[in-house]
């Protein structure tokens, strides 16, 4: 049986799966089981940050690995110590949860914003705004959350007490935050990735954190896919010139070990107490030793600065190809929008030639690696060329 047969006879088939199968890689560069390469402009959706087994990464890792793998969150690690630390000085929050996944991060951003409104306000103000078309995850929760119908299908009953308002629409916004007086948060992503790679306006984000403030209202940035250098700054929210409530991570933040955090500032730092949340391999510390060596990384000289140019270079040479509309995004979180093709189709070829894509509703995504050379960049460029023409 070929890898692909015994697969789907026992994988649930949730995906729709291109027929590779990727064995090994090295900086933006896989390997399939047959020996034929390909550059990876999307990372395994922003996860592989550094690429494909980064040396300094890979030694962090594997030195963890052979002095304790794990522990129960009833003990200490100095990994989870030094990484808190490190992680709350770079981004300017005060706490951190450690979870698995970004709807992990998600959930615990949720459970923050209604706890805290509960402490103050007592029941009945638990409800959460958040965006048309934005992602959230894939539990019932973070799918309730999530604003596309698409996603409220077959597993009813769904999680009460989200409401959706549209990207960028200051009245609707302020129409719905002055009538219902039941809200404790608004949660949104300040670059919707599987959404279509769509940017909030700065305006948009100012209303939405003058009315929180006003109203004691949580800001929630979802920056799974945003977070950790992606778009040029540590998290997109320093761009924006704002600092949320909370802040959640996970993609890109250990190097494509499964990690999710969820950063709190000081107004909710200690709303979760002993026995409020917990999650059986949070803080891993073989993930915590990957999200170290990321952080290594970015918070090197010019690493930031490299990300943004790259980024421009990208949408600069995607703007001169014939078959491109426009290029959105930020940094090296990049959509494309294309005059007649089709976006899945073109991800198609462009495996066929040796290039890996993704996309986003009707776009082209891509997220390369962060640290992609610029002549794999273009190497991929001009397979993509190719495949537009
Ligand atoms: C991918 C993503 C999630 C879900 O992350 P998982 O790790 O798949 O649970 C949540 N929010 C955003 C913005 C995402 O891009």
């Amino acid at each position: 049986m070929s890898t692909i047969e015994k697969f789907d006879s026992h994988v649930m088939q949730t995906y729709g799966r291109l027929p590779i199968v990727l064995e090994k890689g090295s900086s933006a560069c896989a390997v399939d089981e047959d020996g034929k390469s390909y550059i990876d402009f999307g990372s395994g959706i922003g996860t592989n940050s550094l690429g494909y087994c980064d040396e300094k990464w890979a030694d962090a890792v594997c030195a963890q690995v052979r002095s304790i793998q794990h522990t129960s969150n009833y003990f200490y690690t100095k990994v989870q110590a030094d990484l808190a630390e490190r992680l709350c000085g770079i981004t300017g929050y005060k706490s951190v949860f450690f979870g698995n996944s970004g709807a992990e991060a998600n959930e615990c951003a949720i459970k923050i914003a209604r706890k805290y409104s509960f402490d103050k306000y007592g029941k009945d103000r638990g409800t959460i705004v958040t965006l048309v078309n934005s992602f959230h995850g894939r539990t019932v929760t973070t799918l309730s959350a999530t604003g596309q119908d698409v996603f409220h299908n077959y597993f009813f009953p769904f999680t009460p007490g989200f409401v959706n308002t549209p990207v960028n629409d200051i009245p609707a916004l302020e129409k719905l935050i002055a009538e219902d007086k039941s809200i404790c948060a608004v949660m949104f992503e300040f670059v919707q990735g599987e959404g279509g790679v769509n940017r909030l306006d700065n305006d948009f984000v100012s209303k939405i954190f003058e009315l929180c403030e006003k109203n004691d209202i949580l800001t929630i940035a979802d920056e799974v896919q945003s977070g950790m250098g992606r778009t040029g700054t540590v998290l997109a929210s320093e761009q924006y010139g704002v600092k949320p409530d909370v802040t959640t991570l996970a993609k890109g933040i250990a190097g494509g070990i499964p990690m999710g955090a969820c950063l709190a500032g000081e107004k909710c730092a200690q709303v979760l107490g002993k026995g409020a949340h917990g999650s059986t391999f949070g803080g891993n510390p073989v993930a915590c030793a990957g999200a170290g060596a990321v952080l290594d990384r970015l918070t090197s000289d010019g690493f930031l600065a490299d990300v943004v140019n790259k980024g421009y270079y990208i949408s600069k040479a995607l703007l001169d190809m014939d078959e491109v509309e426009a290029v959105t995004g930020m940094g090296m979180m990049i959509g494309v929008v294309l005059k007649d093709k089709d976006a899945h189709e073109v991800m198609e070829k462009a495996a066929e030639k040796g290039l890996l894509i993704l996309t986003a509703k009707e776009k082209v995504r891509l997220l390369p690696p962060l640290t992609i050379s610029v002549e794999d960049i273009d190497k991929g460029l001009d397979i993509l060329r190719e495949v537009l023409k």
